[in-house]
């Protein structure tokens, strides 16, 4: 297993109960949407897979290591084995798009030599090899989300997690977002997506989890935006 979460609890300042009881697994190389209306749990969910905070209850594994409390040395190295997508692509402006790709990878300690070798690579991967020397505020928004999926995936973690990663696209840029990810998914890395945009989860198939005030409520194989049943 990918992931998996144990009876997992999460109270914010000892009162207010974002996510509760929720058990789930999640399979090395599946792509998984997580849906659910605002502040129905999914940023929870991603924030603790990421350690940016601890459940209250139950227990977190990752590739069978037990992530329910990791060390601040640990949460780092738990870290670069994920790739973290956001709606509002967090881009550093005043890098160019390969100097944005570069840092990620010197931040793992990559050689310049690997460096100058996979920044080209990702570039080509989602088609943007022409803005390398760009500043992200030059983009179009699909065109700095394509950087940031480039970002994620250039140190090749094996989760990638997208939250609303479409969220400010109109539907066009929203395709070609996901065929990327279609592909990358394609090639082995786990996919989980946090999402409102009934469209694609409907043409994509997948498994869709459902969340309503920190509850699973629904969890289907090859599902859709609204449970038909
Ligand atoms: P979603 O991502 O689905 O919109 P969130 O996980 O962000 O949902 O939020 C779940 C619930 O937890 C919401 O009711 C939200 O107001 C609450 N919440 C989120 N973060 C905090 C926090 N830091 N302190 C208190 N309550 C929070
Ligand atoms: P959209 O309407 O889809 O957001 P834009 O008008 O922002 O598209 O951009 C269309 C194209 O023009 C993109 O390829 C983008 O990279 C390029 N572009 C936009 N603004 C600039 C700029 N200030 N300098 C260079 N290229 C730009």
């Amino acid at each position: 297993m990918m992931l998996e979460f144990e009876n997992v609890t999460k109270v914010y300042k000892d009162k207010f109960t974002a996510v509760q009881n929720i058990d789930l697994k999640i399979e090395k190389g599946s792509f998984s949407f997580i849906v659910g209306k605002s502040g129905a749990g999914k940023s929870t969910l991603i924030k603790l897979l990421i350690k940016e905070i601890n459940p209250s209850e139950g227990r977190l594994f990752f590739d069978g290591e037990d992530i329910t409390y990791l060390s601040s040395r640990k949460v780092p190295i738990h870290r670069r084995k994920i790739g973290v997508i956001f709606q509002d692509f967090r881009l550093l402006n005043r890098k160019t798009v390969y100097e944005n790709i570069a840092f990620a990878m010197e931040m793992v300690g990559h050689s310049p030599k690997v460096i100058r070798r996979e920044v080209p690579t990702v570039l080509s991967m989602v088609g943007l090899s022409d803005k390398a020397n760009n500043f992200p505020n030059e983009l179009a928004g699909g065109e700095q989300q394509r950087i940031a999926i480039a970002r994620a995936v250039v140190n090749k973690p094996e989760l990638i997690i997208a939250d609303e990663p479409t969220g400010n696209l109109d539907p066009e840029t929203t395709y070609e977002i996901m065929k990327i990810f279609t592909e990358i998914n394609r090639r082995g890395t786990t996919l989980i997506m946090a999402t409102h945009d009934r469209m694609i989860v409907d043409a994509m198939k997948k498994r869709v989890i459902e969340l309503k005030n920190g509850k699973i409520i629904r969890d289907t194989q090859e599902g859709e935006y609204y449970n038909v049943y």
